[in-house]
């Protein structure tokens, strides 16, 4: 994930103080620090019959991490949020694709939002075995009702 800056991070905050976002803190807060990869079952490594006749491959989700860290919901809101510009407080008009939490609450933000029609299915894709991905979706509710114009 790139650097977020502290004025960024500040806006965060702010926008947490919403009501939009009091039962999903709740939910994070509540939830353990780390998960298991779902995909290896925190074993960090799969069974693969392609891995050239080795019995375990490095799992490719968690690549042999075993777990996941809890996403941290103040830089996943800062990561999406426009920095600067007639648009600072909103949602960022463009994330490049990738494994980050950000990019996945961005994309599903945007599609509850209604201004992506088709399901993010790169961003499923990317986080069909994380741990942490239906507090990521419940999150990305919480900011289509947040930055709903
Ligand atoms: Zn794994």
């Amino acid at each position: 994930m790139k650097k977020l800056s502290k004025k960024l991070l500040k806006v965060a905050k702010k926008i947490l103080k919403n009501k939009e976002f009091k039962d999903i803190i709740d939910i994070f807060e509540r939830d353990y620090d780390t998960r298991k990869c779902f995909r290896c079952n925190g074993k960090g490594t799969i069974d693969s019959i392609l891995n050239d006749g080795k019995d375990n491959a490095i799992c490719p989700i968690c690549n042999g991490n075993q777990v996941f860290k809890k996403p941290n919901i103040e830089e996943v809101i800062a990561s999406i949020t426009c920095a600067q510009g007639k648009h600072t407080g909103g949602i960022r008009e463009a994330y490049a694709a990738s494994n980050d939490p950000g990019y996945y609450v961005w994309r599903y933000t945007k599609y509850y939002l209604g201004i992506d029609h088709f399901k993010p299915v790169l961003a499923d894709v990317y986080f069909g075995f994380h741990p942490y991905q239906e507090h990521l979706n419940l999150l990305a509710k919480a900011c289509s009702q947040y930055f709903r114009p």
